[in-house]
């Protein structure tokens, strides 16, 4: 009988002017971008240690240092492709993934269908399967001063 895994993951990223803004592949029009060795995909980066995570394959640092010259700015979404060929080559299938981005600009809500079909495609599963859910910080901390992005994640897999 199979067993049901879940793992979390978190990320934040600085924003700062004369980067892109991409969030679960999806590229947002914004004064600013997130800063990084890689494009700063905040959420994909999120998603990637959920999936790590739950399947016990240590964190998306071991796997993809940011000392290394192959990931400078590194598209995410193949860092994910990667992740999810390792973790459904150690015998896991992907249930679910919900995610909360927290940021205070620009509104998420009109970029939320794009995400979710973006993030789909990237862990080979059905849109049903992926949550995109919408947080700010309220005035509080780094993000509601608008200078970061923070992503959380969860992901849930079957081991067969
Ligand atoms: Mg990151």
């Amino acid at each position: 009988m199979g067993s049901v895994r879940t793992g979390i993951g978190w990320d934040s990223h600085r924003l700062v002017e004369g980067r892109r803004l991409i969030l679960g592949g999806v590229h947002l029009e914004h004064s600013h971008g997130l800063l990084g060795h890689s494009d700063a995909d905040v959420l994909t980066h999120a998603v990637i240690d959920a999936l790590l995570g739950a399947a016990g394959l240590d964190d998306i640092g071991a796997h993809f240092p940011d000392t290394d010259a192959a990931f400078k700015d590194a598209d995410s979404m193949g860092l994910l492709r990667d992740v999810v060929a390792r973790v459904t080559g150690a015998g896991f299938a992907i249930d679910h993934v919900d995610t909360t981005v927290i940021m205070e600009r620009p509104k998420l809500s009109p970029h939320r269908s794009a995400i979710r079909a973006s993030l789909a495609a990237g862990l080979g599963v059905e849109a049903a399967a992926v949550n995109v859910k919408a947080s700010t910080g309220e005035g509080l901390g780094f993000v509601g001063r608008g200078e970061g992005v923070a992503a959380l994640a969860v992901a849930t897999l079957s081991a067969s």
